[in-house]
């Protein structure tokens, strides 16, 4: 491919921002593909680990100061399932990477990245996130969107709703002293969503966004099997799977570095999600 036609796709997928909706159905509490409890996807202990989760007295916009046709817009509606791809025209696809960030991993990830010009989803942990700021707010700077994750990435369908609130207020706080806006999405560890989850995210603005493509690169399978699992999941509207944190991620920095030129060149267009309502 010429440079000049490179730069030109280039530029055309910075501005290729998709509207997300939801397709299809999916269980009420675990979805996505392997969507299930995955013990060593957890990540791996910050410093902040030890800290009790107090109260925040954060409140997001919902809960205070905007009035009630502005609060109607910004407000997203009580799911009962997560959105599971995205929608627009053409060959588009999102790459999200979970349980980050990880200053061993995530740079590497985000000069793959920058070097093709293609912008991805970051659902950060808030106790990563709380230790790495840096990083939330070079992809802010690089134009990537950044989810809510929870702090310390539970099974929140063990916790009570008031902890569940904590998880994702806390994270959403330091997502928005960090990356200067605060998160427009969430994803539940381990794909196991129940509805104080959904209730609560969209009480703090937040849609539900899971995955299409597992790549189950938590289980360092190879490198190889990261790329083949990718590409042989591409199609239009696909959400990928990977983590950026929570183990040995060498393989999924490698991985990106072999699929992203690969889905570029299949005329893919890698996007983020933009709201239809805010
Ligand atoms: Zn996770």
């Amino acid at each position: 491919m010429q440079k000049d036609q490179l730069f030109t796709r280039r530029r055309a997928l910075l501005a290729g921002v998709t509207a997300v909706g939801a397709v299809g159905t999916a269980g009420a509490f675990a979805v996505g593909s392997g969507g299930g409890p995955a013990p060593s996807a957890a990540p791996a202990p910050g410093p902040a680990a030890h800290r009790p989760l107090k109260p925040s007295a954060y409140r997001l916009q919902p809960l205070t100061g905007y009035g009630a046709p502005r609060d109607a817009l910004r407000r997203p509606p009580v799911r009962s399932e997560p959105i599971l791809r995205i929608s627009g025209r053409g060959r588009v696809m999102m790459l999200t990477f979970d349980d980050g960030p990880d200053p061993r991993y995530t740079p590497d990830i985000l000069d793959t990245l920058a070097e093709y010009g293609v912008r991805a989803t970051f659902f950060v942990c808030g106790e990563m996130a709380d230790y790495n700021r840096d990083l939330l707010s070079r992809m802010a700077d690089e134009g990537h969107v950044v989810g809510n994750h929870t702090w310390s990435h539970p099974l929140l369908t063990r916790l009570t709703r008031r902890r569940i609130r904590t998880e994702m207020e806390r994270t959403s706080e330091v997502v928005e002293q960090a990356y200067g806006e605060p998160p427009l999405w969430f994803r539940a560890p381990y794909g196991a969503w129940n509805r104080a989850a959904f209730q609560l995210g969209a009480e703090l603005g937040m849609e539900p966004l899971a995955w299409t493509v597992d790549t189950l690169d938590w289980t360092t399978p190879g490198t190889g099997t990261i790329v083949e699992r990718v590409e042989d999941g591409a199609a239009p509207g696909v959400v990928v799977l990977s983590h950026d944190a929570g183990g040995d991620r060498s393989q999924s920095v490698r991985a990106l570095r072999r699929y992203l030129p690969e889905l570029l060149d299949s005329g893919y267009h890698l996007t983020v999600p933009r709201r239809r309502f805010v």
